[in-house]
């Protein structure tokens, strides 16, 4: 591959470990679904995709998206791959889809955006399974479970709206080029298509979790009547001194249908 200076702003670093690229092919569902890749950069991961399906790529940079059209032209010709010029985010923005049938996101995310771009993929009908490289902290989120010192509103959001959610790989800087500052983990999201979360329920995952380390009751009382919060917790068997991540994601459907009715 050619060597073309990594820009910052684009959170550009590179995957060079071809385990961690085998791995990531390996851990894809055995499925009819089209694949999605945000940002393929200098084409790693793109190649090795190709192979198994046809690709929707999405890249931010005109440089990389030349470099690319040159690389793939036989793939572009067949219409085995598709390359899109454009923030991704403004896609999503717009009100599309990514793809227009049932598809499958499998990519480096840039982290600047990564969790942002995975929320907007939660959201996506068509999208079915995240299989996707992160920093690790976001990545634990993700997967985290109730008590989990690190189960937050993604955590929340992830097990309202997934049937699987794991962590496959753990990859340290050295696999990148240049290498970030952080540790990055792959994460597999499977997604239960017939389930949805609504504005307003993420805006009161922001009030359970404004402290994280106080109590609920606390949290929940700079919005709710106190006296109404401390009630509902002993209709629903939650300690008043709970701490929000330890109230499982199903309780926090129970209270916000109950506070918000
Ligand atoms: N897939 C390549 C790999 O694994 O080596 C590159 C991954 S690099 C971490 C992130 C890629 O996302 C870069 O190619 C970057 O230009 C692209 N990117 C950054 N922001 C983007 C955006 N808003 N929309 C689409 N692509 C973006």
């Amino acid at each position: 591959m050619l060597d073309v200076k990594a820009k910052k702003k684009f959170g550009q670093n590179f995957l060079k470990d071809e385990s961690v690229l085998i791995k990531i092919i390996e851990s894809m569902p055995k499925n009819k679904n089209h694949l999605v890749e945000i940002g393929p950069g200098l084409g790693d991961l793109t190649k090795k995709l190709v192979k198994y399906k046809d690709v929707t790529a999405y890249e931010v940079d005109r440089d990389l998206y030349a470099i690319l059209r040159v690389e793939f032209a036989k793939e572009l010709e067949t219409e085995k791959f598709d390359l899109i010029l454009t923030d991704v985010l403004k896609v999503w923005e717009n009100g599309s889809s990514l793809y227009k049938s049932r598809y499958d996101l499998v990519a480096n995310l840039p982290y600047y955006i990564a969790t942002n771009i995975i929320l907007k993929a939660f959201d996506d009908v068509n999208c079915e399974h995240i299989i996707v490289m992160v920093q690790k902290e976001v990545a634990d989120k993700f997967v985290a479970s109730v008590g989990d010192k690190e189960f937050s509103s993604l955590g929340v959001i992830s097990e309202l709206l997934c049937v699987e959610t794991k962590v496959l790989i753990k990859v340290p800087p050295e696999s990148f080029s240049p290498p970030p500052k952080v540790d990055s983990s792959v994460i597999y999201l499977q997604k239960d298509m017939t389930k949805s979360i609504d504005d307003k329920f993420k805006a009161f995952l922001k009030v359970v979790f404004t402290q994280p380390r106080k109590t609920l009751v606390r949290n929940l009382s700079a919005r709710y009547e106190k006296s109404i919060v401390v009630e509902l917790f002993k209709e629903l068997n939650i300690k008043e001194l709970a701490r929000p991540h330890e109230v499982s994601a199903s309780l926090y459907s129970q209270i916000y249908n109950k506070l918000t009715k």
